[in-house]
């Protein structure tokens, strides 16, 4: 309790954060200060995809920090090339520009879409468009294609936002476009506006139509990408490539790391003093990058995503067909949501003091986005202890 009140005195107060101090976690397994033991089925939002005290992993880092943890990017670090050899691979993409964040790779890539549409015709004033009830990212420019009034208000003004579309909902994207849109940018499942999978003639009709203007598709796999969702990039589960990818999240499964991505189209577009960045692609985040790849091969995760995922899915069903304050459950993977009729504030700090840690995405949706290392046992004990909750709370 004395750490809850010194925070209030010292930490900006930009969250109302929950009654809970985490000091450890093992496994899919959170520990507070007090030692109570959480299952955890946020994973530090969709970030600790290995679970916690992976050994490898930890391992890795250790080795890492006794060789260098930061050189800057006026010169080379092995960890850097690895890990972007590592994501070069995997996604078939052209190169890798690693930053701290999710909103920073989301910065990179629009900076990307607006030099490609700059080299043509060297104009300004492009625009990009966005999904309404998207997320990416609190910086100015990320913020400007949010597509939520409520993060954007006082903050991005009307004329240097994105113009915004609906989401899953092609026609509507393609009224949008004019010789301004340099780009356009959204999810592949959207997370924090809801949890809402892209259909597949969506995705691949804004592929077309980016082909036929000659102009940037960027993907953000910030939150679905890594494994999440049953592929290692949930665009492949679609078929449709981007010419730009958001990496963040899962990638450094927990060192702070995020990565743009880009296909041989755009790969060149950014020269020498277009874009820095100090901190980014360090040897130490980059090295929990590249182990992160290695145990994801050795672990299998995809395919257990696959096994787990389908069984969360049926589990989830059971509870949307018992529980009449269930209006809809979507989702894909491990990357599921539970919609109610009403605001789940109340489930969700319920949960928490039943030692059940999950979040929710947008005010009615209880979003679930497990370490991808859970098994069927820990979906069985979420499930128990989330029904026992939904009996409480909205009895
Ligand atoms: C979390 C998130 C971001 C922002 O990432 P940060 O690391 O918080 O900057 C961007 N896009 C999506 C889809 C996200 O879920």
């Amino acid at each position: 309790m004395d750490y809850m009140k010194q925070a209030d005195q010292v930490l900006m107060k930009t969250y109302n954060r929950f009654p809970v101090v985490f000091e450890k976690g093992e496994g899919v397994y959170l520990y507070d200060i007090e030692g109570k033991k959480y299952l955890d089925f946020a994973a530090g939002i969709a970030v600790f995809a290995l679970g916690y005290g992976n050994e490898t992993y930890k391992q890795a880092l250790k080795d890492q920090i006794d060789k260098i943890l930061h050189t800057s990017n006026l010169y080379y670090n092995v960890p850097a090339i690895n890990a972007a050899t590592k994501i070069v691979n995997t996604t078939g993409m052209g190169r890798v520009f690693f930053t701290n964040s999710g909103t920073e790779a989301i910065e990179g890539a629009l900076k990307v879409a607006r030099k490609y549409a700059y080299k043509k015709e060297k104009r300004e004033d492009y625009e990009f468009i966005a999904m309404y009830h998207s997320f990416h990212g609190r910086s100015q420019g990320a913020l400007s294609v949010t597509g939520n009034e409520k993060y954007q208000e006082g903050f991005v003004p009307e004329g240097c936002r994105a113009v915004f579309a609906n989401f899953n909902d092609l026609e509507d994207v393609i009224s949008k476009v004019n010789d301004k849109t340099c780009g356009i940018i959204c999810e592949v499942v959207q997370g924090e506006g809801g949890i809402y999978p892209g259909d597949k003639e969506f995705l691949e009709g804004l592929r077309r139509l980016c082909d036929e203007k000659d102009i940037v598709l960027i993907f953000d796999e910030v939150q679905c990408g890594m494994g999440r969702c049953g592929a290692m990039y949930a665009h492949e589960l679609y078929g449709v490539k981007p010419d730009v990818m958001a990496l963040a999240k899962a990638l450094g499964c927990g060192v702070p790391v995020g990565a743009f991505v880009t296909s041989s189209k755009v790969s060149d577009v950014l020269v020498p003093g277009d874009h820095g960045t100090t901190y980014g692609g360090n040897p130490f985040a980059t090295a929990a990058v590249s182990v992160v790849y290695d145990l994801y091969d050795e672990l299998n995760i995809v395919d257990h995503v696959n096994e787990i995922g389908a069984y969360l899915y049926d589990e989830l069903e059971k509870l949307a067909d018992k529980y009449a304050c269930i209006k809809e459950h979507r989702g894909i993977g491990l990357m599921q949501g539970l919609e109610f009729h009403g605001p789940v504030s109340s489930i969700v700090k319920k949960a928490l003091e039943k030692g059940l840690v999950i979040i929710s995405a947008g005010a009615n949706t209880l979003r679930f986005i497990p370490p991808l290392v859970i098994e069927k046992e820990h979906v069985d004990e979420m499930t128990a202890i989330l029904s026992s909750v939904i009996e409480e709370v909205m009895a």
